[in-house]
């Protein structure tokens, strides 16, 4: 390998944030702070533990993500509730905040819409930052464990992959065959995980999630909603997933109707403005 006489000058040149985040339409947290405060329960659906669960938000509804009897991390999908093309873009949302998300921050739609689909609104762990591992919670790096990984790295078959658990909730939920649910599960927000990448090496690790019994992450629904929440098998992410030796809890899902008048000011986001000719 031959390295160039200005190696260490091309690498000092300092970084440029890809996509400065100064011109993205900032979510009126003092609006959602105030609606939230007039929020009743609606609705409760518990995700027990190595499975997932499917529930529906309306737009301008909130709903949360709690930790109850152990420490245990979620893999989180969301759909437009009217058209399931429209999804989660974990990749485009990675792009706009960075690594991990928390409140104020958004999860944004696939092409074409790339809009607002939830805005995180509470977070009882945004305490936690970045650590000296470079770990941090809530992230929006990994895919969701999946089957196909775990046979590729480990052999075997292991059925209670995030993948697999989300593929049968949104079938049940549904009433579709497990086959025509699988294409729509995507790659999710890891709620409570605890991740980041290795400084030496640049790989992906886990971490102890610090979500403890009562931790919470809540989210305003931008659009009408279907999400699905798995309760990793992973457990709290410390050791192993993909197989069924992490201890593991449920976690549960609740949703919030805020008072109309709340929210008399807001606006569903509409979808992207780009005019899809493509210089046709
Ligand atoms: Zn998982």
């Amino acid at each position: 390998m031959t390295i160039p006489s200005d190696a260490d000058a091309r690498r000092a040149v300092p970084p440029v944030i890809c996509y400065p985040v100064e011109t993205l339409p900032a979510p009126d947290m003092a609006m959602l702070d105030a609606a939230r405060a007039t929020m009743t329960k609606t609705d409760e659906v518990i995700v027990p533990a190595r499975d997932a669960a499917a529930f529906g938000v309306p737009a301008g509804h909130f709903f949360s993500i709690t930790s109850v009897e152990g420490s245990q991390v979620g893999d989180l999908n969301l759909w437009n509730a009217n058209d399931l093309s429209e999804r989660f873009y974990s990749g485009k949302t990675r792009a706009l905040h960075g690594t991990h998300i928390t409140r104020g921050q958004q999860m944004w739609s696939s092409f074409p819409a790339l809009r607002p689909m939830a805005t995180i609104t509470h977070d009882s762990l945004g305490w936690y930052g970045k650590d000296t591992f470079g770990g941090s919670v809530h992230d929006v790096i990994g895919t969701r464990c999946d089957p196909y990984t775990h046979n590729l790295l480990s052999g075997g078959q292991y059925h209670h992959c995030c993948h697999s658990n989300l593929t049968r909730a949104l079938a049940n939920h549904l009433g579709i065959a497990l086959a025509d649910a699988e294409p729509h599960i995507h790659d999710v927000l890891n709620v409570f995980m605890c991740t980041g990448f290795t400084r030496d090496t640049g790989q992906y690790f886990m971490k102890a999630s610090p979500v403890r019994p009562g931790d919470k992450l809540e989210f305003f629904a931008e659009i009408d909603l279907l999400g699905a929440l798995s309760a990793c098998p992973g457990g709290d992410c410390s050791t192993v997933h993909s197989s069924d030796e992490a201890q593991c809890y449920p976690l549960l899902v609740e949703v919030f109707a805020p008072d109309p008048e709340a929210l008399q000011n807001w606006t569903p986001p509409p979808p992207n403005g780009y005019d899809k000719s493509h210089d046709a």
